[in-house]
C-alpha cells in the first residue's frame, strides 16, 4: 500500500478534516498530515499550535504522523515515500480548485496521485474559517471540533485574538 499525505493550512483543524483523516488512515498503511507553515492567509495559530493540534486529535491512530512543511507539496512528498496525495471535497465549490491543484502537482510530479474524499454530509458545510468565525463571537464550537481545539480557540477569542 502506497504511503498517502493529507496536506492544508488546518487552523485548526475540524471534525471534517479529522473525519478525512480517519477514513483515509484506513485506506493507507500510513498518511502524514502535512500542515503547511509558508500560508499566503494569515493564520490564527502558528504551526506549532496547529501540528500540536492534530497530534492530540490523532494520538489513537498509529499510522497517522503530523509534520510540517514549507515548499512545494510535491516535493515534500516525494522526501517522505508518498505517493498519494489525499484531499476533501465538501461541495461542487471546492472542485475548481481542487482540480487545478491536482492537475498541477500531476504535471510537476507525474508519479503522484490525488485521490479525492466526499466530505460526510454532516461536516460538509464546516471549514476552519466558520469555525473562528464562531468563536470570535464566543460561540460553542465543541460540536465542530475537538475538545483541545474548543479550548484552544476559546483562549484565543478570551485573548480576543480570532
Ligand atoms: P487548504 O488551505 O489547503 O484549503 P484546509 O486546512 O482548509 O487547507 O483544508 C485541507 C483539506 O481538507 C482540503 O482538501 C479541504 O477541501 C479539506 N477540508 C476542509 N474542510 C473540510 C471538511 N469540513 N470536511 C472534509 N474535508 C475538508
Amino acid at each position: 500500500m502506497p504511503i498517502a499525505m493529507y496536506p492544508g493550512s488546518f487552523d485548526p483543524v475540524t471534525n471534517g478534516h479529522l473525519d478525512i483523516i480517519k477514513r483515509s488512515a484506513r485506506m493507507f498503511d500510513k498518511l502524514i498530515v502535512a500542515v503547511l507553515i509558508n500560508s499566503a492567509k494569515h493564520p490564527l495559530f502558528t504551526v506549532e499550535e496547529r501540528v500540536a493540534l492534530l497530534r492530540e486529535c490523532c494520538r489513537d491512530l498509529p499510522n497517522v504522523e503530523v509534520k510540517s512543511f514549507d515548499g512545494l507539496t510535491v516535493d515534500f512528498a516525494r522526501a517522505n515515500g508518498a505517493s498519494v496525495m489525499v484531499r476533501g471535497l465538501r461541495a461542487v465549490t471546492d472542485f475548481e480548485d481542487e482540480i487545478q491543484l491536482a492537475h498541477t502537482n500531476h504535471a510537476i510530479m507525474p508519479g503522484i496521485e490525488t485521490v479525492f474524499l466526499a466530505t460526510s454530509i454532516r461536516w460538509s458545510y464546516l471549514s476552519s474559517t466558520v469555525v473562528k468565525e464562531a468563536a470570535h463571537y464566543h460561540v460553542d464550537v465543541s460540536q465542530f471540533v475537538a475538545p483541545c481545539v474548543a479550548e484552544a480557540l476559546r483562549k484565543k477569542a478570551e485573548q480576543g485574538n480570532v
